[in-house]
């Protein structure tokens, strides 16, 4: 299986990028974020409990995200491969993803870290919020996220560079010129 972890910041691209490689490589994909939206707008329990966190900015309890994960990725079957976008978003969730991967007879191929500048950030989030109303999408939000960011997922950076599956991504330039360096480190594999 081809397990490609895509990483980055609030508004970096993720979303946006996974699609292209989703459609290239055949793979399946888990967005922690869009399975949480998805709960909200159902009205179920979890999206009760999720929504609290998301409009504050905050990231979603660990163990409850965790549980998520496992159960999506078994729904998946005959898989190539899975993208992991917007998780892990913690050490911990780091953690968990290359435990519940070894338990499996898997584990990560590569992390793609998307690097874009913090102003650009801002302007793509504040333009999203306007164009699909996403309600963390306001500025006093983002600027919540980001700081999320910095203090609990930008660590994994080094976690992964440590497990030697670290590939950095220019984030800023063209849908397709990001795409094409992704498309390159997925194919050097
Ligand atoms: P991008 O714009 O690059 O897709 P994003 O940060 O804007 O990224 P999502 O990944 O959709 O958006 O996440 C939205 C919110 O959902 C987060 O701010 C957080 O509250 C919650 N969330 C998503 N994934 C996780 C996770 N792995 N752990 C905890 N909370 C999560
Ligand atoms: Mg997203």
């Amino acid at each position: 299986m081809l397990n490609i972890v895509i990483f980055g910041a609030p508004g970096s691209g993720k979303g946006t990028q996974s699609e292209r490689i989703v459609n290239k490589y055949a793979l399946n994909h888990i967005s922690t974020g869009d399975v949480l939206r998805a709960e909200i707008k159902n009205g179920t329990e979890l999206g009760k409990t999720a929504k609290g966190y998301i409009d504050q900015g905050q990231l979603i309890p660990d163990a409850l995200m965790i549980d998520i994960l496992a159960s999506v990725f078994d729904s998946f079957k005959d898989s190539k491969g899975v993208i992991f976008d917007g998780f892990p978003r913690t050490i911990a969730q780091a953690d968990a993803l290359k435990n519940m991967l070894a338990e499996r007879g898997q584990d990560v191929s590569i992390m793609l870290d998307l690097e874009v500048p913090e102003e650009e950030l801002m302007t793509r989030l504040i333009k999203r919020g306007q164009d699909s109303g996403r309600a963390d999408d306001n500025e006093e939000t983002i600027k919540k996220r980001l700081h999320v960011y910095h203090s609990q997922t930008s660590p994994l950076i080094d976690w992964y560079k440590q497990e030697g599956k670290y590939h950095h991504i220019n984030g800023l330039g063209t849908m397709d010129g990001i795409f094409a360096e992704i498309c390159e480190a997925i194919d050097s594999l």
